[in-house]
């Protein structure tokens, strides 16, 4: 069961690591393996005779399927509908597979649909009657952007508006983000891929892409028709992050180094919080992003969080892949 997924074990987050596979084009040229991986380890040769050696709570090698990480996740998912807020990352660098984690291909859906229709399965075989709400945000150079408005000046108006309250049960509210209604996983997905379409369209006229910025997705459920349980309301958050890679190798200026700076300054911030609460320090510094201020109340104390750390098997791209397995030793 979901609780017991926790129950024998430090903390409530979890760290995994995901290998990306190499893709075709790749294959054709000369490619090195300087990553190997058992079930919890990843094992990187750095040179010749030096290794190095990352533990993680489990390792999902290159052929790992969308079927195995989900398999993995699914107990903690569906512990929101026994009152968990769940929050879901993936980190990396851009390239890595964070969006084919997350959102996946038509072909082979990731976490987010399936994470989605398997919490609607499993609310429609409980005894207590939920009512779900979808929202869709996008965090771009500090500010927050709601991605089930239109891009139109009518939107230019209401971001001003999408301020981070908490109120008095310590839960954050996002103040005139919309939160549709939904009962079906087709819902859902008809919001998300207009949520999609917002954001490459907000993308190509600010000349950036997707990778620069972060993309929240949320689902509220809320337990209405149990007398003997409280109304309250959780919420699954799943993140895919803006590209962790550092701003030397890209080699960016004006907005871009604007851009990879702002993402570089909340994906600190991310790990500063998560290591505080790894740590059981008495203060988590919530306050210095607007990504970690968003979700709170979803990470730390009762909640579950669970982070996906994914890497490049290509050599050129060790230096990378060294600094984000050392975020995820910090995560640890
Ligand atoms: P990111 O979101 O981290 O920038 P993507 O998810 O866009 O990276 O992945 C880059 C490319 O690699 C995409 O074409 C994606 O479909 C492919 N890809 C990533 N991971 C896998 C995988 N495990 N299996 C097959 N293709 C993958
Ligand atoms: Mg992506």
């Amino acid at each position: 069961r979901a609780l017991n997924y926790f129950l024998d074990l430090k903390g409530n987050i979890r760290v995994f690591c995901r290998v990306r596979l190499f893709l075709p084009d790749e294959i054709r040229g000369y490619a090195r393996r300087v990553l190997t991986s058992d079930t919890t380890k990843l094992f990187l040769r750095i040179a010749d005779d030096k290794n190095k050696q990352y533990s993680f709570d489990k390792v999902f090698h290159p052929q790992s399927t969308q079927e195995e990480v989900f398999s993995e996740i699914e107990p903690v998912i569906k512990s929101a509908l026994d009152g968990y807020n769940v929050c879901i990352f993936a980190y990396g660098q851009t390239g890595t597979g964070k969006t084919y984690s997350m959102e996946g291909v038509p072909s082979n859906p990731g976490l987010v649909p399936r994470g989605i229709r398997a919490i609607f399965e499993q609310a429609s075989e409980s005894n207590y009657a939920f009512q779900f709400t979808f929202s869709m945000l996008e965090i771009y150079m500090g500010t927050l952007r709601d991605l089930l408005v239109p891009q139109s000046t009518k939107q230019r108006v209401h971001k001003a508006c999408l301020s981070i309250q908490m109120n008095s049960l310590g839960g954050i509210e996002i103040e005139n983000l919309v939160s549709i209604k939904v009962s079906n996983f087709e819902q859902v997905k008809r919001l998300y891929n207009l949520g999609s379409r917002s954001r490459s369209i907000a993308s190509t006229k600010s000349n950036s892409k997707s990778s620069r910025s972060h993309c929240l997705t949320c689902i509220s459920l809320t337990c209405s028709a149990a007398p003997e349980r409280q109304k309250e309301t959780n919420k699954i958050w799943m993140v895919d992050l803006g590209g962790s890679e550092r701003l030397l190798k890209t080699q960016a200026t004006g907005r871009r180094l604007e851009e990879g700076k702002a993402i570089n300054l909340s994906l600190s911030a991310l790990g500063d919080v998560i290591s505080a609460l790894q740590h059981k320090k008495n203060h988590v510094p919530y306050r210095n992003s607007k990504l970690t201020q968003v979700l709170r109340d979803s990470l730390g104390s009762d909640s579950k969080t669970l982070m996906f750390v994914h890497v490049s098997p290509k050599e050129e791209d060790l230096c990378e892949t060294i600094c984000s397995l050392g975020f995820a030793t910090r995560a640890r």
